[in-house]
This record gives C-alpha cells, structure tokens and sequence, in this order.
C-alpha cells in the first residue's frame, strides 16, 4: 500500500462524511492556520527586535569602551604633563649635561621614584634627553628608547603615546607615554617617558561586557588586537582581527556587522573610533545568542499555541456536539418513517433545527392522516372475503366507463359469472370450505385478468370482469380461459366450476343495469345449457361465440 493510501485510509477511518467532524475539523484548522499565520509573523518581527536589540548593545558598548579607553589616554597623558611641568625637572635636566651632571640626574632618579608611588600601573618612569637617550629612570627601563622620527615629532607636540606591546620584563602588556620637558622659554630640553601596564583598562573592558558572551577589544590602525576583555593577554596581543573584516567595521562604524571568523566563529561586532588615538573599540557576540534567544521565543510560542489548539478544539466539539444533535436525532426519525414507522413524535427545539423538525413532524402527521384514510377508503372500496372490488366501486366504474365508451363510440365486454352448485359444495364441506373456495376462485379471476380490468365480486358467489377495450372475440377467450382455470382448479376439498355470461356494450345494453341484466341472462343460458361454459348474449353474439368455439376446438 502506497503512503498516499494510507492517508486516504486514514482519513476515511476519521468519518469526515459527518457534520460534526467537518464542523471540528474545519474550525481546528481555522484555528490552526491563523494561529500558525499570527505566530510567523509575531516570531520575525520579535526576531528582529531581538537582533536590533543585539545591535543596539553592541553599539552602547563599543561607544563606551572607546570613550573609556580615550579617557584614561588622556588621564595618563594628563598626569604625566603635570610630573613633567616643574620647575625641578627642567632645571636639573639642563644641568645634567653641565659640570654637576651627576648630582643633577641624582635628583632627576630621586623625583621620578618618588612621583611613582603616586602613579598606579606605572611599571617604569624614565628622563630622555634631546637624543632620545634614558639618561636616568625608575622602575622598569625597557621600551624607552624613541626613534628620531618620534622624537622630532615631541619637540612640537605635547604628547606621544606608543604602541602598546607585550613586555616580558613585567609580565604584561604595556604601553608607553611620552611628554616634552621644555625650559620657560620653550627650549626642548628633553622628555618625560612613562610605560603603563594595561591592567585597569583590560578591567574597565571585563566590566563593561559584563557576564554576558560579549567580547570588547581595543584594535590599533594595523588591526591589531591590543587589549580584550576575555581571553589570555599575552595571546590577545598577538591575535589580529583579518584587514578585511575590519575594513568592513570600520566603514560601517557603530553599526551592526555581521561576519564569519576565520576560527569559524560567527559573529556580529559594531566597531568605534577612538578620537584621541587611531584606535578603535569592537563590541562583539556571537550570533547564535540572537538564535538562543530565538528558540526559547520559539518554545515560548509553541507552548502558548498546544493549549490553545486544544481548548479551541474542545469548545469546537462541544458546539459542534450542541449543533448537530438536534440534526442527528431528527436523521434518526427520518430514517424511521422512511422505514415505515409513522407512530413518532420529535422533540422540536429552537432555530432552523426547531423549524425543520417541526415541518417535518407536520408531514409525518399528514402521511398518518393519508394512511388511515387510505385504510379506510380501501376498505369500502373491496371485499373483505377475496380483497377483490365490491359491487359498489363495480357499478361506479361501470357507470364511469359507460360515459366514457359512449363519447368515444368504443365497445366494452361486462363477463358475469356464477359458481355451479355452490349450495352443494357448502352443504358437504361446510361454510369455511366454501369460502376458502370462494378465496381460491377469486384469485383466478384476478391472474386471469388485466389489471386495466375491473375485477368484482357481484354477489355471493357471484363474479363480474369489466374487460375494457377488449372486443368480444377476445372476451370469449378470456372466459373461456377463466372457465377452464376454474374447472382444473384443486380447491381443497374437490373442484367447482363456473357458467360465465358475457355482453358487449353497448348491443348488450347502454345503462350499467341493463349491461349486467344482459349478462345475467346469458349467464342463466349457460346454466340452462348444462352449465361450466360461456355463453354470449344476442344472436350476433351468439356467432362471435359459436365462432370462437370453433376456433378452441380445432386448436385442441
Ligand atoms: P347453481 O348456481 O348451479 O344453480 O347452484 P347453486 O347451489 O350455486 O345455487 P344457488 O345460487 O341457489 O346457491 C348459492 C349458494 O351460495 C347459497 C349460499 O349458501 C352460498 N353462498 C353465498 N354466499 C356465500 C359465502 O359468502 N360463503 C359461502 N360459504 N357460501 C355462500
Ligand atoms: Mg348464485
Ligand atoms: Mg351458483
């Protein structure tokens, strides 16, 4: 069997030929297919609201981490001017190279330790000269030494800051600040240099993204990560985001990027300049967070729709329930007066059920009415003893048929036919053997006829057949056949036979009386002639019949 059979199957099992199933079925679909419609659309534009959520944090965030990393730039670079600024430091820096040179750069070391203890995350403090040399430092001395390029380009700025770099003599990543050291009169006499762990900006970032999988990292011109709010800092200085991603980022600042990793991952990341510097913050999540968030909206959704599927179903069940009952009680009856049952009654409700019932219980009336006077017009219509017509419905129909033959000039036959010796067959097999006889002389009669013909009985044992636009020929035959039908009829308790008289409309008569006098006297002719024949009335008659006879005898 094929699947879609099996469908079929299963659909037929379900009964969807009943109102109520259609009814249920229809309105769980209904229900369904709305609900489906509504939840799709819900479901995007909540999909969407969560991704431009997403974007919108990630925009917050990267904004912030630029602001943060700028500030605390300027911070550095601001506390470093004011240590720079005294007159102690350009003083003993323009004697250094003088004739009490050491006793200079002596004051020179002791200034820089003690301005340190006052400066957190400053791993070492140096004095440059015009050269670019360390003439005396404090703390760490790596990193110091400046190009000339950058030196130039301190004698008209106020500030450097370098790059920051993995420095293994401290242990972590560093970066170093660098601010001119001038005499009163503008004289560029040498630098103040500082290199500053990147701890506390690496913790502003950890708080900043928080518990959530966000990542924020500093990246420099050249794509490099500087400091990132997860990972190891020692690798986060040697990873670098790929040029073109960050082309990409940088080209749609602050606005949500969506890109694929070389590691695979897939992430979206909004990306902020950082104003004092040519670096930038990156705020970054993976995308699947969006897609976690979308699922358990999903579920959500579902778990909202099986309930009311089934509450919609239940209540469509019960109306349907309430609906068809009436429809389902009324079928019932139908089927029971089809079956004949008119006895019933129905409950009628409200509504076009109500109605409808009510019609029809008017109709079951009338078809009950219709019966018992069907009943009754049968009975006066026949004979209770053979069920053949009674003498009245005879003479009406005679009388009917007499009109009618007149106005069309056609002929008619009248057949009357007379048990022989009934008072005899009575006498020795008593009254009910007679009737039963009767019954069975009947039935004759009635397979012998036409149904057009009007089978009656006349009198006691007494017989009449109206043969309708049968000729007398014919109705010769006819008799002929019932005579001898009679005569071979086993009866039971022996035979009987019958005298028959027959008379055509209108010789034999023009009035239904004078008809049945006609052959009420051929009928006697017969008797007189020694009775079990058939005799036709008037001479001409007497030919057909003599005719007729003929023709019997030389067909036996
Ligand atoms: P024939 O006609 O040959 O001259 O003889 P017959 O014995 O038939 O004579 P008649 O016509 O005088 O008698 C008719 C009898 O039929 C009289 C009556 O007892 C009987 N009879 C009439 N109606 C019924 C009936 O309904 N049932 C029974 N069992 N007998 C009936
Ligand atoms: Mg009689
Ligand atoms: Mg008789």
């Amino acid at each position: 069997m094929s699947a879609w059979e099996q469908i079929v199957r299963s659909v037929r099992t379900i009964r969807l030929d009943t109102l109520r199933t259609k009814f249920v079925v229809f309105t769980v679909l209904a229900t369904l297919f709305s609900t489906l419609a509504m939840t799709v659309m819900l479901y995007g534009r909540n999909k969407r609201t969560l991704s431009d959520r997403l974007g919108n944090e990630l925009g917050g965030l990267s904004s912030e981490a630029a602001r943060e990393m700028g500030a605390w730039i300027d911070q550095r670079v601001y506390d470093l001017r004011l240590r720079a600024a005294p007159y102690v430091v350009s003083d003993n820096l323009a004697r250094a190279s003088g004739r009490n040179g050491a006793q200079a750069l002596s004051r020179l070391h002791d200034y820089l330790g003690s301005i340190r203890q006052n400066l957190p995350g400053h791993e070492g403090l140096a004095i440059l000269d015009t050269d670019g040399q360390v003439l005396t430092s404090s703390g760490s001395r790596t990193g110091f030494r400046l190009s000339t390029d950058r030196l130039n380009n301190l004698r008209t700025r106020d500030a450097l800051v370098g790059d920051t770099f993995w420095d293994p003599a401290i242990n972590k990543a560093a970066i170093v600040l660098v601010v001119p050291i001038r005499r009163d009169d503008g004289l560029f006499l040498g630098a103040l240099a500082a290199k500053v762990n990147l701890d506390g900006v690496r913790d502003t970032l950890k708080e900043l993204s928080g518990e959530s999988p966000r990542s924020i990292y500093i990246i420099t011109e050249q794509s490099r990560v500087v400091i990132s709010s997860t990972g190891n800092p020692a690798d986060v200085m040697k990873a670098a985001l790929p040029d073109a991603a960050t082309r990409e980022l940088v080209e749609r600042e602050g606005q949500t990027v969506a890109q694929s990793r070389a590691d695979g991952k897939e992430v979206v990341a909004v990306l902020r300049r950082i104003p004092q510097l040519r670096w930038a913050a990156v705020a970054e999540a993976p995308r699947s967070e969006g897609a976690r968030e979308g699922s358990a909206l999903r579920a959500q959704t579902f778990l909202l729709l099986i309930p009311l599927l089934l509450g919609v179903s239940l209540l469509a069940f019960v109306v349907a329930v309430l609906l068809t009952r009436p429809l389902e009680l009324l079928t019932e009856a139908a089927g029971r007066v089809a079956a004949g049952d008119l006895s019933a009654e129905f409950p009628a409700g409200s509504g076009e059920v109500g109605y409808l019932t009510r019609a029809f219980n008017t109709v079951v009336a009338r078809l009950r009415e219709k019966e018992s006077q069907g009943e009754l017009e049968k009975l006066s219509l026949t004979d209770a003893l053979t069920g053949l017509y009674n003498r009245r419905h005879l003479m009406g129909t005679l009388a009917s048929e007499v009109q009618r033959s007149r106005r069309q000039r056609r002929a008619f036959t009248v057949l009357l036919a007379d048990v022989d010796k009934f008072k005899q067959y009575n006498d020795t097999h008593g009254h009910l053997a007679g009737d039963a006889a009767l019954v069975k002389v009947a039935e004759v009669f009635r397979r012998t006829t036409r149904a057009v013909d009007c089978v009656a009985r006349y009198g006691g044992e007494e017989f009449v057949v109206m043969l309708l636009e049968c000729p007398l020929a014919t109705a010769v035959l006819v008799a002929e056949r019932i005579r001898a039908r009679v005569a071979d009829q086993d009866l039971g308790q022996g035979k009987l036979t019958v005298s028959i008289g027959l008379a055509e409309y209108p010789d034999g008569g023009d009035t239904p009386e004078e008809l049945i006098a006609t052959a009420d006297a051929a009928m006697y002719q017969a008797k007189s002639s020694g009775r079990d024949q058939v005799v036709v009335a008037g001479a001409m008659q007497e030919r057909a019949a003599k005719k007729a006879r003929r023709k019997k005898e030389s067909s036996a």
